[in-house]
């Protein structure tokens, strides 16, 4: 903001610091009272000075230097300069804009500046004029004519040179106007030293050059940032709105537009300004429409749009001296309406406090102050005017503030977004990368359970396979026996045996297909431990109690042997154990022992405890169940716990299915355990089973053991 007020003050003085020399330097009152007396006055030191009067007029007289040669022609009317001719009146009437005059004024200057070049600034005169200086046709604008057929318009600012006479000397100007609602030297003629007119000229054709050309470029700017952003609009408006202004920018002011085109008619040349303008005022509510279309009202400015547009067309169709008669309804009707509009839409902006809507107030506000200036100043309520492109060029700065503010920030949110974005992108990564992590465990866990499921398959169908024959042959015979006592082919009184096998053979395959599942069941870990913490010796005391009674009735002693364990008093041996499965490993050593020792025979429990190796290995004790019967041969000890192993020989005299012992390894083994067996053939077997134990003080579930029997109810389950 403080840019755009900087630039646009430093344009304002530049442009009218010549003005302000000619404002301050005071004119002598004449010393007759038809000439302007610059006797006093120094070109070199006072700078410029107006040509304000008196002047002589001449209605409707086009007179040159010869028809003064005899004194005045004419009774004059005494004018001031600048002035409409309208202002001007004749016997009370006030005078037409429309006519043909000759201004004619005399200056006394001094010796020492006559002699010396000396400049005259001729402004627009409306709309045509000839000058002579001291009897010398000097130039002019236009030709200058009678009626409206005869003349030809021609208005823009120019300079002369001329070198002056000590003492009197003489302007005359021939003005002509048929083509607009001005008439007359409506603008200020100045006079002074040579260059300094000049460079007057050329600052003023400066400023009003670099403010065409900045327009011009920021025209350039905005159509570009719109054919490369076609969905934002306002931006192609606020490039029509500079093109618009830039146009009229070279046309007012120096109207350097002429020199650059010198073809160019007058003509034209004000249809263009006309144009300029009902573009800016149009392009401008279009772009506020496209800034803040929430605030907008569409319906008020396609009527807007109407109106122009239709006095546009009335423009191009009609000459510039009936439109231009056109201009105070424009302004009222037209143009302060739009611009009540624009500052309707920005003010609903403001409070809303939309995106740059105060800069563009206070903008806008600088701009219609301008305007206001511009009105009192063709009204004659202030001495200069030609602020409202200044004005414009203000609220263009404002505007392309707010434009260079939305860019930014929508660089430095597209900057913020795309460094979210990228850490977006590396979290999904990272959670990408953790899914795939998760899926690819998922699948490991997959084909291990897969290969788990096909290894259960395997050992079913292997087992089932394995025992099909065992399953077979008591069914074929009981099939047999059956059949034998149905169809009497056997003596009745053979009857009752012949059931009696058939019922030994089918207790044999329910114990077989027990095994069977046991086993299964175990292999696949489909069997569920319970484990507890349990005293092991009083356990085995009190199984091998109970089991004694079994052997003896085979004519078996069963001895349990009281370990002397190097434990300190107070100590205990736990084991961690399911009571039930372990019992049954137990049962089956037993059993074995009892099948495989002939009578008289005996078998003796006996436990060893061997204290922890190493941090690495605890406690453990071995259970020994060993029998003094036949032995197993050496060539069977590897096998002897595989399923459906039986020592060669030994099987046709024993009834037993060869699961026994490869249940044993399977239970034993999840028990953290290990089975394993010497034996001497003849002499005797001896199965041991190694355990890990834990020290510790004994409790009183040790003596519930000794005197009770364990329940089974132990809280401290695995
Ligand atoms: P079975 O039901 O045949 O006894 P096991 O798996 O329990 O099946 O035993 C496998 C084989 O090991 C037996 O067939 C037997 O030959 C041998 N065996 C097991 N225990 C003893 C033992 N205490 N003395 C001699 N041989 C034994």
């Amino acid at each position: 903001m403080k840019f755009a007020v900087s630039v646009f003050l430093m344009l304002f003085i530049w442009c009218h610091a010549p003005l302000s020399v000619t404002a301050t330097v005071a004119v002598d009152t004449p010393s007759s009272p038809d000439a302007q007396n610059l006797q006093q006055w120094h070109p070199g030191k006072d700078g410029i000075v107006a040509l304000s009067g008196p002047w002589e007029f001449y209605w409707n007289r086009l007179l040159e230097p010869g028809d003064f040669a005899g004194g005045m022609p004419d009774q004059p009317l005494t004018v001031s300069v600048p002035a409409e001719w309208k202002s001007y009146t004749i016997d009370g009437q006030a005078l037409s804009n429309e006519g043909y005059a000759t201004y004619r004024m005399k200056f006394v200057i001094s010796g020492e500046t006559g002699g010396r070049p000396l400049g005259l600034y001729v402004p627009n005169v409306a709309s045509a004029y000839r000058l002579w200086i001291n009897g010398e046709h000097l130039g002019g604008n236009g030709t200058v004519g009678t009626d409206s057929a005869s003349m030809i318009p021609r208005s823009h600012p120019k300079v002369y040179s001329f070198v002056p006479r000590p003492g009197d000397n003489e302007l005359i100007i021939q003005v002509s106007n048929f083509a607009q609602r001005t008439g007359g030297i409506w603008e200020t003629v100045e006079l002074g030293d040579a260059d300094k007119i000049a460079s007057l000229h050329r600052n003023r054709v400066l400023v009003w050059a670099f403010l065409t050309g900045c327009l011009l470029v920021m025209a350039v700017f905005s159509v570009f940032l719109y054919l490369f952003r076609k969905q934002d609009r306002s931006a192609l408006w606020f490039g029509v709105i500079c093109l618009a202004i830039c146009t009229r920018s070279s046309l007012l002011g120096e109207s350097f537009v002429y020199v650059l085109f010198p073809g160019l008619s007058w003509e034209w040349g004000v249809k263009l300004e006309y144009f300029s303008e009902i573009a800016t005022i149009l392009s401008l509510a279009a772009f506020v429409n496209k800034q803040y279309p929430q605030e907008a009202t569409v319906r008020l400015f396609r009527f807007f749009a109407a109106a122009l547009a239709g006095f546009g067309l009335f423009v191009l169709v009609a000459p510039a001296r009936v439109y231009t008669h056109f201009m105070l309804p424009y302004v009222i009707v037209l143009l302060l309406p739009v611009f009540l509009y624009v500052m309707y839409v920005y003010i609903r902006a403001a409070l809303r406090h939309r995106t740059g809507s105060r800069t563009n107030v206070i903008g806008f506000l600088g701009f219609f102050a301008t305007v206001i200036h511009e009105m009192m100043y063709y009204t004659g309520l202030v001495p200069f005017g030609g602020l409202v492109s200044f004005g414009l060029l203000f609220f263009l700065l404002t505007q392309l503030l707010n434009l260079s503010l939305l860019f930014t920030r929508a660089i430095a949110r597209s900057e913020l977004l795309s460094v979210e974005l990228s850490k977006v992108i590396e979290s999904q990564e990272e959670t990408i990368r953790q899914r795939t992590s998760d899926l690819q465990s998922l699948n490991v866990q997959l084909e291990q359970g897969n290969r788990e499921l096909s290894r259960i398959e395997n050992v079913r169908s292997a087992l089932l396979a394995e025992v099909y024959h065992d399953l077979s042959t008591p069914i074929t015979a009981m099939k047999g026996f059956s059949k034998a006592i149905h169809t009497a082919v056997i003596p009745q009184e053979e009857a009752p045996a012949y059931a009696g096998r058939i019922y030994e053979r089918s207790l044999m395959l329910e114990k077989l297909i027990d095994n069977v599942l046991e086993l299964s069941q175990l292999n696949t870990g489909e069997i569920q431990f319970q484990f507890v913490e349990v005293p092991l010796l009083p356990l085995l005391r009190q199984w091998s109690d109970g089991y004694a009674a079994e052997a003896s009735a085979q004519g078996v002693g069963l001895i349990w042997e009281e370990p002397d364990l190097p434990l300190p008093p107070g100590q205990e041996l736990l084991a961690v154990l399911d009571p039930f499965r372990f019992e049954r490993v137990f049962a089956n050593l037993i059993s074995n022992a009892v099948k495989y020792t002939p009578g008289d025979g005996r078998i003796r429990v006996w436990t060893e405890f061997a204290p922890a190796a190493d941090p690495d290995h605890g406690p453990v004790v071995v259970i020994h169940v060993a029998d003094s019967g036949i032995g197993i041969p050496e060539e069977a000890l590897p096998h002897i716990f595989k399923r459906r192993y039986r020592v060669p020989g030994i099987h046709q005299t024993k009834a037993g299915s060869g699961l026994g012992l490869a249940i044993c390894k399977e239970i034993v083994a999840r028990h953290q355990g290990e089975i394993g067996v010497k034996s001497i053939i003849g002499e005797g077997s001896d199965f041991y089973i190694t355990l890990p134990v834990i020290v510790c003080a004994s409790k009183a579930g040790a003596e519930a053991y000794a005197e009770g029997g364990y329940d089974g109810n132990d809280d401290s389950a695995d």
